[in-house]
């Protein structure tokens, strides 16, 4: 069941307890970010709030943020991804850095962050401070990073290249977890991806998942040493 909350104007939160997306309804279109679950009814959710055409963009292709594809028929996502989206009947629209996507008074640039996925964007409205960081910065996580379509390496540059940004940054709504969070989140996750890397968490072995648990400071990862 997803709950809605209008967050700013003209800006809406969908959240089903697990993941969540979000809504911005424009005059004469909406802009949906994310897609759920396929259990999510995401597009049940977006009706109850607007009936206008919605053009949606993906952060990144994990079957969280694409399982109601099918009901809006498209999206555009990075192309490092597309090979996650297994329906054929899902039109792609490629996403690159820089896109920009104006809805409702908010404008959204794509930012390729790669690492929690190869194709992971985030988008930044710069204006408003606000970015929308999909799973790669988080509060507390657990973030993943076990598994072929996942790299350490390249996600702790992509932190990097947040913080880079992060003087511009006052707002960040994360998909999982604890929302909102302030930029500094982006400096914890890096630190601790660092301290990962460098090997010096303790991590041990996931009850469930083909992973470890490995706790920093600030953030928890799921990751295997084969993936290094
Ligand atoms: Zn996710």
């Amino acid at each position: 069941m997803i709950t809605s909350t209008l967050f700013m104007e003209h800006f809406y939160i969908l959240d089903d307890g697990r993941v969540r997306q979000f809504l911005i309804v424009g005059e004469d279109q909406a802009l949906l970010i994310d897609t759920g679950f396929p259990d999510s009814h995401v597009y049940e959710a977006v009706r109850k709030i607007t009936a206008l055409p919605v053009r949606v963009l993906l952060t990144h292709g994990d079957i969280d943020h694409t399982g109601g594809l099918a009901d809006f028929g498209g999206c555009f996502l990075h192309k490092a991804d597309w090979k996650l989206v297994k329906d054929p009947a899902v039109h792609l629209e490629p996403l690159a850095e820089g896109d920009t996507f104006s809805c409702g008074g908010y404008h959204l640039k794509t930012i390729e962050i790669p690492g929690h996925t190869y194709g992971s964007v985030a988008f930044f409205d710069e204006e408003k401070g606000l970015l929308l960081s999909g799973d790669s910065v988080q509060k507390p996580g657990p973030i993943y990073l076990f598994g072929g379509w996942r790299n350490l390496d390249l996600y702790i540059e992509s932190e990097r290249k947040l913080w880079s940004l992060a003087d511009k940054v006052k707002t960040i709504l994360p998909c999982h977890h604890e929302y909102p969070i302030g930029p500094e989140y982006i400096r914890y996750n890096l630190e601790d991806a660092l301290s990962l890397k460098e090997g010096r968490l303790q991590g041990e072995r996931h009850p469930v998942m083909p992973c470890n648990v490995y706790k920093g400071s600030w953030t928890e990862f799921y990751y295997t040493e084969q993936d290094a």
